[in-house]
């Protein structure tokens, strides 16, 4: 077994508890641990001599151990080490807490190196707890095997319990054992760009000389990451383009007739995106394309041309929506347009929609006296038969045990991206029914829709394995959304406007960054506890106030849902929204708001994303502070739908100017695309998508925004698989990218 599958439980100093706290970091492996890189680094590479050392300051100093003497103080209940230490040029004081061992740890005489705070007191300046580290005369000179002290010292992302220095006491010697460690990256790119080797690196960003060196180290392993994501997408491309997909021909006399029926005139980003989709439809391998375009940029309609046209030649589409609410949506808007397209045509031969979700099945056109909702298993019995085409439905019901007749098309609505399990799975419920004969298994198309614009360096990288259509124009009649900031003496003001809107019929969202207050006895520990408490449960204690105070400022749902219902707006109808409430109560709450049954909905940010309600008119946003620009444009996106003008308020809760000048971006631009490279140079790639979900190590992570790194990346990854496309003469690599499959993990 590799060094670096080594379980940390193996090693020496990993008790019990130490490894379930580890284990919170993430650290399971001798990996794990090596490759917990540094937050930063505390620079103790200048020796400053005893006589120089002023109050106040972060120092370092070696000197002799001249006195050491262990105190223990009944009243404070715990242990004081005074001692004191000296050099050519003077000395001084040097106090410890709770570490009685030191008195066997450090015999009079030792030399040592100590780093720390230098402060004062009646006594005159002392060094407080600083870390400590015996050093023999040579080690000094020669400032090797220093750890601690007297250089450029790590300092971790830490947890409760686990310390930086407990961390380089594990990391340390860890390192030691790395000596020959097999580079997967070709040692022709490592010569190119002057990179260090994977072994150096490791060291180096543990323990830099200079910070420079942990820089060039960090963009090692950076390039490492981009490097495999560039060598995934290539060679997930070139897998797409072995499978079969069914050809739709591009039939342009019927996907005009389509686009003159429709209610309106389609934007030229529409156009061009339909065009793009209806190219890749009629290729022998299945499409993989995004989607791409703000909200309320018309999305739907340019999926359904190509759904039309691949009904007209015979095959199904399925359209993949995360909730009820938003399928519904799309059926009715998808059946109106149909509809009104079948009778400006006067089509005798409608194409067939059919509606499934958990709570519906529905079938459009109705045949006769017929009902519209026809039953599950009579609906399902049609999908199955291929005898109806386009068929709307939750993602949740449409993967569980539905067949289809002959599906070539499937969108999914807003879904970041779409892993290839589930497109298997659908290829997989289409051959449930077996009226094929084709040879091969026909995979059906895949086009993914979004609305969160996609930054390009994102672009190249994470989605470098998808086909991107852009829709950047929005329909010319839509009116821009008025944002403005609010302070908080603005509120009255802001709710009369409220007010009045309502008054004219329209309806209101207000968005809070959390569900409710914590309970003020989980906050505020009693005093009798918190003495009795071990040392970190008082930390934690001490966390929990620490978030007590940020939860105060914040305004949460529950209680803004109070304030409005009853004392700012009683003679309105007001409904709440949050991530607590169960799907079919949150669909319940959606529906009843788009019905037009409230005036008001509180919600969190899980406010459904493509929900279409016109006539909402405000998008009030608490605490926007809390938020991203390219969330809040989401947020934004939800009003200005219809014909009424539209608008977002967004009151900054803590009222500080470098907010304001963010939130600002907003006030300035519509453009959903400017906000999100803005985001993502703000914020970070971490923020931006959400480290959690997605699953991308922390470097990849941090280099996504490096535009320049990414080009490399990608040019290197191309030079490779072209020359060697099994990377047959790297093994190591190949290893790498197995493993680099199997944690890539998109939600
Ligand atoms: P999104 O891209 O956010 O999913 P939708 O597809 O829901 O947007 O479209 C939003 C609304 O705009 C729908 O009511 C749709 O019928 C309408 N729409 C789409 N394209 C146009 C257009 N070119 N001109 C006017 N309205 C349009
Ligand atoms: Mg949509």
């Amino acid at each position: 077994m590799s060094i670096l599958a080594t379980p940390i439980e193996k090693l020496p100093f990993v008790g019990p508890r130490a490894l379930s706290r580890l284990k919170n970091l993430g650290i399971k492996t001798v990996k794990d641990l090596l490759w917990h890189l540094p937050s930063r680094y505390e620079d103790f590479s200048q020796i400053t001599p005893i006589g120089e050392l002023v109050p106040d300051q972060t120092a370092n100093v070696v000197g002799k151990l001249i006195a050491l003497e262990n105190q223990r103080s009944w009243k404070r209940r715990m242990t004081v080490t005074n001692a004191e230490v000296e050099d050519d040029t003077g000395a001084i004081r040097v106090v410890w807490f709770n570490q009685p061992y030191l008195e066997k740890n450090l015999p009079l005489g030792s030399l040592v190196s100590l780093a720390g705070k230098v402060k004062l007191d009646k006594k005159g300046m002392l060094l407080s707890s600083p870390v400590y580290e015996k050093l023999s005369t040579i080690n000094y000179k020669l400032k090797t095997g220093l750890v601690h002290t007297g250089r450029l010292v790590p300092v971790y992302p830490e947890t409760a319990g686990i310390t930086s220095k407990y961390l380089r006491f594990l990391i340390k010697p860890a390192l030691q054992q790395i000596k020959g460690l097999a580079d997967p990256l070709p040692p022709a790119l490592v010569t190119k760009y002057a990179l260090p080797n994977l072994e150096q690196a490791i060291y180096r960003l543990h323990y830099p000389t200079t910070l420079a060196e942990a820089e060039q180290a960090k963009k090692r392993l950076a390039f490492d990451e981009l490097f495999l994501f560039q060598l995934r997408s290539i060679i997930n491309r070139r897998k797409q383009l072995r499978l079969n997909a069914p050809s739709i021909k591009l039939n342009e006399a019927l996907a005009k007739q389509v686009v003159t029926s429709l209610p309106f005139t389609l934007t030229n980003d529409q156009r061009l995106a339909a065009f793009e989709i209806l190219k890749d439809l009629e290729r022998k391998y299945p499409m993989n394309r995004l989607l791409n375009g703000d909200v309320g940029s018309g999305k739907t309609v340019v999926a359904l041309i190509a759904a039309y046209l691949a009904a007209q030649q015979g095959w199904q589409t399925i359209f993949m929506a995360p909730t009820e609410v938003l399928a519904q949506q799309h059926y009715q808007t998808i059946t109106t347009l149909l509809n009104a397209k079948d009778q400006m045509t006067n089509d005798k031969n409608p194409i067939t929609v059919g509606l499934l979700t958990a709570n519906n099945a529905k079938r459009w056109p109705t045949e006769g006296i017929l009902e519209e909702d026809i039953g599950k298993a009579a609906l399902k019995n049609k999908i199955a038969n291929g005898e109806i085409k386009i068929i709307i439905g939750t993602q949740a019901v449409l993967q569980k045990g539905v067949a289809f007749g002959n599906l070539a098309l499937v969108v999914i609505d807003e879904q970041h991206r779409f892993g290839v399990e589930q497109r298997m799975q659908l290829v997989k419920s289409s051959l449930r029914t077996t009226n094929y004969k084709l040879q091969t298994i026909p995979v059906p198309h895949l086009l993914s829709m979004t609305a969160t614009p996609i930054p390009r360096t994102l672009a190249l990288t994470i989605y470098g394995d998808l086909d991107i259509s852009l829709i950047k124009e929005k329909p010319a009649e839509r009116k821009p959304i008025v944002t403005k900031l609010v302070t908080a003496d603005q509120r009255a003001a802001a709710y009369q406007f409220i007010d009045q809107q309502i008054a004219q019929g329209r309806q209101v969202f207000v968005i809070c960054p959390r569900i409710e207050r914590p309970s003020p006895e989980i906050a505020t520990p009693d005093i009798a506890s918190r003495r009795n408490a071990s040392k970190d449960t008082r930390a934690q204690r001490q966390l929990q106030l620490r978030h007590w105070d940020v939860w105060a400022e914040v305004k949460a749902v529950t209680d803004e849902f109070e304030k409005l219902n009853k004392d700012i707006f009683p003679h309105r109808k007001v409904a709440m929204l949050h991530g607590k409430l169960k799907p079919r109560e949150k669909d319940a709450i959606m529906r009843d708001f788009k019905a037009q049954h409230y005036d008001i909905l509180v919600s969190t940010s899980v406010i459904e994303v493509g929900i279409d309600i016109p006539n909402a008119s405000i998008m009030y946003i608490e605490n926007a502070e809390r938020f991203g620009l390219a969330q809040l444009h989401q947020f934004r996106g939800r009003v200005g739908r219809g014909e009424h003008q539209s608008y977002c308020m967004l009151v900054n809760g803590i009222n500080n100017q470098t907010e304001n000048r963010r939130l600002k971006a907003l006030v300035e631009t519509n453009d959903g695309f400017k906000l999100a490279e803005a985001d993502l140079l703000l914020r970070g790639p971490g923020e931006f998508i959400g480290t959690k979900q997605s699953g991308i190590p922390d470097l990849a992570m941090a280099s996504l925004a490096d535009l320049d790194l990414i080009k490399k990346a990608r040019l290197e990854a191309r030079l490779l698989i072209k020359d060697d496309p099994n990377l047959k003469a790297y093994p190591a690599l190949a290893e790498k990218l197995k493993e680099f499959q199997r944690i890539r993990h998109f939600e």
